[in-house]
């Protein structure tokens, strides 16, 4: 999809320099610059669909996010690392208790992970 709108973008853009070139020999001045307003709008037209298929190519999914949680009590070392869900935010306390010691846990950091072996990951 982002291809052919870039094909078309292109198409428009030459068709509008074609245009452009063209008007020159136009004798009629008035006619000349109606055909310079057509020519620029189609290059415009043009370059905003080569644009809009740059954006669509663009797009990804946003990158995964996880949330540290860690355990309130200091003298216990329990973390968990846990995927991000909507609502969570550093120093928030969770209604989670600590299986360790039953201690209460508070959201220590939230990361997103760089996956940039995504694509060897596959193989
Ligand atoms: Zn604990």
């Amino acid at each position: 999809m982002g291809m052919i709108s870039k094909l078309v973008g292109l198409l428009f853009t030459a068709a509008g320099v074609i245009i452009l070139m063209m008007m020159g020999t136009v004798p009629d001045p008035m006619m000349s610059a109606i055909w310079i307003f057509v020519g620029m709008v189609i290059i415009t037209i043009g370059f905003s669909l080569i644009n809009a298929g740059r954006q669509t190519r663009q797009m990804k999914p946003p990158p995964p996010t996880v949330t540290e949680i860690r355990c309130d009590n200091p003298d216990c070392d329990f973390k968990e690392i846990r995927n991000f869900e909507s609502g969570d935010y550093i120093l928030k306390t969770l209604d989670v208790r600590c299986p360790k010691c039953n201690s209460t846990m508070t959201i220590q950091g939230v990361y997103v992970v760089k996956e940039e072996d995504e694509g060897k990951s596959s193989i």
